[in-house]
């Protein structure tokens, strides 16, 4: 029975290693070790986006490659990613919020605050919201309501309905009750503890406020305005700071907005920082024949379009990757002002015919050709 355990467990360990050496090593994806410094990521990533940017190298396997490296890039260049990576496996953390579809979804406390100055420092919050890619690539202002815990406005978070306080009966106004605790036979130990009544202060709110129940504090909606600039990263985050859930006696903590991109909602589109990629379908007939033209959604407000055209007898290749220079996301600037600069947009091809597979298209071309 025990070996059977033991072979169970080892067999679960496999599964579990297995899973985990899925997730692509982005270290060796960028050929840097595990210590790399921010220079070094930079400079790997340079130099290999250099080497497999479809300019150079038109191959399927290039375009793959200049995916894979701007992916490990976008991980490996930030921080708060990276340590997720390193830590869990996952740039995203141990634990994914939220999917598509809504505007915004849950909320959780983040990681607990440290001491200040003698008083206590509330937890963080985290709110993510979800933008289409168009929001990222035109920068959005957005008013929305959200959920957290505030101070009673009708008893400014005191939890008196009228101010009267009583002397805690459990300490004898005191604040702290004397505790016994027999650790033996004949061995008794006698501590000091704060009275949990009272928590220590030495009265107790005569008439509890009727709104909060007498805790001082409740849920309700607050307003916020927030504005993202053209460009913004995926997965950026704004720090509303002091906006944490607020409670009698602490310092809120920070609210932290997490700007995420509602993939289905990003019109066929990827985004690998400032470029954009995106798969276009032609027949085997306009492949090989040419003489057509397709005009693709673009997030522009004014160039709401973008053409895709071939002469008569111009030829695509199965995977040909076509560069359409500046029509990439704006790039972000920290301080909010908009530029012209943009990334590439890469649009590579993929050819079908009615009831084949791509291989067959592949044959076909060879026989024309
Ligand atoms: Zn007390
Ligand atoms: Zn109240």
């Amino acid at each position: 029975m025990k070996s059977i355990f033991v072979a169970l467990s080892v067999l679960a360990y496999l599964l579990f290693a297995v899973v985990v050496e899925a997730a692509p090593d982005y270290y060796s994806i960028l050929g840097i070790n595990k210590r790399a410094n921010e220079k070094e990521i930079k400079t790997a990533y340079r130099q290999l986006s250099k080497q497999y940017h479809p300019d150079k190298n038109s191959s399927p396997e290039a375009h793959d490659k200049f995916v894979e490296v701007g992916e490990a890039y976008e991980v490996l260049s930030n921080k708060e990613k990276r340590a997720n990576y390193d830590k869990y496996g996952d740039p995203e953390g141990p634990q994914h919020h939220g999917g598509p579809g809504d505007f915004f979804n849950n909320m959780f406390g983040g990681h607990h605050g440290g001491q200040h100055g003698g008083q206590q420092r509330g937890d963080n919050s985290q709110l993510n919201l979800n933008l289409a890619l168009s929001d990222f690539f035109q920068g959005k202002d957005m008013d929305f309501e959200v959920e957290m815990v505030n101070i009673c406005t009708d008893c400014t978070g005191s939890g008196s309905s009228d101010g009267k306080k009583i002397k805690c009966k459990n300490c004898n106004g005191g604040g702290v009750v004397m505790i016994r605790r027999q650790l033996a036979p004949g061995f008794v130990q006698t501590f000091q503890s704060q009275c949990d009544q009272c928590q220590g202060k030495g009265s107790i709110v005569a008439n509890p406020c009727k709104v909060c129940s007498g805790s001082g504090a409740k849920r309700g909606k607050r307003k916020y305005d927030v504005h993202i600039p053209a460009g913004f990263p995926r997965d950026g985050v704004q720090t509303m700071e002091g906006e944490g859930d607020a409670y009698p006696d602490i310092i809120p903590g920070d609210l932290h907005i997490v700007f995420k991109e509602d993939l289905s909602r990003s019109w066929g589109y990827r985004r690998v920082g400032n470029n954009l990629y995106r798969d276009e379908v032609l027949t085997a007939k306009e492949a090989l024949g040419g003489g057509w033209e397709r005009h693709i959604p673009y997030f522009d407000e004014i160039e709401t379009e973008i053409k895709l055209s071939r002469n008569a007898q111009q030829m695509v290749r199965d995977g040909e990757i076509e560069v359409v220079q500046g029509k990439g996301m704006p790039f972000h600037n920290a301080d909010g002002l908009d530029d012209d600069k943009h990334g590439d947009l890469f649009i590579q091809y993929k050819i079908v015919i009615p009831g084949g597979s791509k291989e067959a298209a592949g044959h076909v071309m060879r026989d024309e050709l």
